[in-house]
């Protein structure tokens, strides 16, 4: 029984490729019982818990993911400009980014509202969720104007705490500073309670 398992350990599998058996472990994630029997259901990296005794088959990265127009993705901002903002874009529709690249966001695209300065909008290290606009450039050019976009976290300029909504109010966490962001609807702050 156990040199089957240490056979299967790290294997490639694909759907429908038998394990083993409950005997030997239970079914996890991307993978089917059928009758006693473990089988595949994913193609992917079959990987043995034997702490829990669980089988698990776990998706390979697949193609590298590129942007497309209309990708939402998730990036960090790396730095600022007057008019300009270089996220670092760690996730593109759900999949995590291998290596991160660089999108860019202009004021121009980051609100509904005239913003004069995008110190206003984000600032680094803060995390946004975008869409991209425009990929004809080297670099794919974003926008945080539209519904769930904008800043999903966002951390003190002053002292690094993280920054939480009171009512309309965006607060530092540790020392009460107020600072201003184009927030996404369903910002992720530990939202204080709103008072009526
Ligand atoms: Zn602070």
């Amino acid at each position: 029984m156990a040199t089957m398992s240490k056979k299967i350990d790290g294997q490639f599998v694909v759907p429908g490729e038998r394990l083993g058996v409950v005997e030997e472990f239970d079914a996890g994630t991307g993978t089917v019982d059928v009758n006693g029997t473990v089988y595949a259901a994913q193609t992917g990296k079959a990987t043995l818990d034997p702490t829990r005794r669980k089988v698990m088959v776990k998706t390979l990265a697949g193609p590298p993911v590129v942007p497309e127009e209309g990708s939402a993705i998730i990036g960090m901002v790396e730095k600022i400009q007057e008019k300009m903002a270089i996220v670092n874009i760690i996730m593109i529709d759900n999949h995590k980014v291998e290596r991160p690249f660089t999108g860019l966001l202009h004021i121009s695209n980051s609100s509904p509202r005239y913003e004069r300065a995008m110190g206003e909008v984000c600032k680094p290290v803060d995390l946004i969720r975008a869409k991209v606009i425009d990929v004809s450039a080297r670099i794919p050019k974003l926008t945080t104007s539209g519904r769930g976009l904008g800043v999903i976290k966002a951390y003190c300029s002053n002292c690094g705490g993280e920054l939480v909504l009171s009512g309309n109010i965006l607060r530092c966490s540790q020392c009460r500073n107020v600072e201003r962001r184009r927030l996404a609807d369903d910002f992720l702050g530990n939202t204080e309670p709103e008072k009526a």
